[in-house]
């Protein structure tokens, strides 16, 4: 894989590792924790310019794609998958402004995002539209030049750390999924508040919130697309961020993996090292197989991503339309199916992996002053977040048999 990267490439992640293994590492046991939202640390990652990476050089950013959010992703996850969080958000966040917003949208907030100055956040959950987004309950009433939105989010990540979040809500309850729109909210617009912060299981230093929206009024440009689009929004991001989920999982598998080698490289039982017995050595072997099936999936993922997103992002900021419309002019592919792949078997390979990695340690691997015991909490919440890996199968089957319907088995990916 190093010698797939350019120049630049191998320079950020470089950079993403020093950060990580100076900054991101030392910390994750205390926020862990405390649960405090790691600030300092996310300074430190602003500092380093990282949430430019994937950004358009118009905006601040570096220039890059998902393949450097996920190279520079893959490392700070390895040293705690926690704390990158509100990196992750902010790139949902981003995504749906740069592939859905108008240029006066774009320029008032991207450059903020890339710099990190502002975190943001991405809220389409419900307490009663989990997996089914087409039950939303929120409305934005349009009042003149405003919508008024009224209704409860939940599972917020980022919370109210963040102060750009994309909400979802429905503009025409009688049209069901067709009904329901994209927002852009701003932290500190009235009307507009957090209830509980969740206590849980894993993923303890990235902060978990229930959204209130009362009577909250939002000027009628926070708008993103248009009207019962908003589903489309979700999708289309997703597409594009689930990779970051499924590195999320790879990242911290290898942190895992990491620790857990160290330790049975000097662990001894029966006079030897327990990395000597067969049976320890085979779970290493399955686990790093894993892994490394997971990365080849990933990044020729990604890079099929960027191949096809890049000309439609140009095409969109030359000609001053939504990179959305500059899809469809262009014909641009979707990911879907390839994303959810990434996504189901790098996520499922997470939580199998830090399995294993308590099982080769023994007793110690399950004690909190150990680090592996972390990674196997934060993985879990991988499989279910973005889309649980259930729904993931759901759309991978649907688009599988969609394709061998229509006859058109093309390969999305050249081989
Ligand atoms: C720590 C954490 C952070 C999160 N952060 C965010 C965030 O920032 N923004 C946001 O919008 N959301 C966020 N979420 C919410 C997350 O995306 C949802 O929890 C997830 O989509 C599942 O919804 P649910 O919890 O309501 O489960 P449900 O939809 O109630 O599902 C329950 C079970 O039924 C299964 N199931 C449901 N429907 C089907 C089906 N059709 N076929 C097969 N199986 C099915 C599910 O796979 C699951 O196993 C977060 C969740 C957690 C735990």
């Amino acid at each position: 894989m190093a010698n797939d990267l350019t120049e630049e490439q191998r320079a950020l992640v470089e950079l993403a590792r020093e950060l990580a293994q100076k900054k991101i590492k030392p910390a994750a046991r205390h926020y862990d924790e405390t649960e405090e939202f790691p600030w300092p640390v996310v300074d430190d990652i602003r500092k380093a310019d990282i949430f430019a990476c994937y950004l358009p050089e118009e905006f601040g950013g570096l220039g890059g794609g998902v393949t450097e959010l996920c190279l520079a992703a893959e490392e700070m996850y390895k040293a705690c998958p926690a704390i990158p969080m509100a990196f992750g958000t902010t790139t949902l966040a981003a995504v749906s402004i740069l592939l859905f917003g108008s240029p006066a949208q774009r320029q008032r907030w991207l450059p903020d995002l890339a710099s990190g100055k502002r975190l943001g956040a991405f809220n389409i959950t419900e307490p009663g539209a989990g997996s089914d987004a087409t039950a939303t309950k929120t409305t934005a009433r349009l009042d003149g030049d405003h919508y008024v939105l009224d209704g409860n989010k939940n599972f917020c990540s980022t919370g109210e750390a963040a102060e750009v979040y994309i909400l979802f809500a429905s503009t025409n309850p009688s049209r069901g999924a067709r009904g329901i729109s994209a927002f852009v909210v701003e932290k500190g617009t009235p009307g507009f508040s957090f209830g509980k912060k969740e206590r849980k299981m894993g993923m303890r230093a990235s902060p978990t919130y229930d959204v209130v929206l009362q009577g909250c009024r939002i000027p009628k440009d926070n708008l993103l697309y248009a009207e019962g689009y908003g589903l489309f929004v979700a999708q289309a991001v997703f597409d594009v961020s689930r990779p970051g989920v499924a590195v999320q999982g790879l990242g911290l598998a290898e942190g895992a993996l990491d620790a857990t080698t160290d330790y049975i490289r000097q662990r001894k039982q029966f006079g030897q090292s327990v990395s000597s017995f067969q049976a320890i050595g085979h779970m290493l072997a399955d686990c790093w197989t894993a892994v490394e099936c997971g990365r080849a999936l990933l990044y020729r993922t990604t890079r099929a991503i960027d191949r096809a997103m890049k000309p439609a992002i140009e095409k969109g900021l030359r000609d001053a339309v939504p990179v959305f419309d500059a899809m469809k002019a262009l014909d641009t592919p979707r990911f879907t199916k390839e994303a959810g792949m990434c996504k189901v078997f790098c996520t499922d390979a997470a939580m199998k992996i830090t399995t294993d990695c308590i099982q080769m340690c023994g007793g110690i691997g399950y004690m909190r002053d150990f680090p592996v015991e972390k990674y196997f909490r934060d993985a879990k919440v991988l499989q279910i977040y973005e889309g649980t890996n259930q729904i993931q199968r759901n759309e991978i089957a649907m688009m599988l048999i969609k394709e061998a319907a229509s006859r058109s088995r093309r390969t999305i990916i050249p081989a």
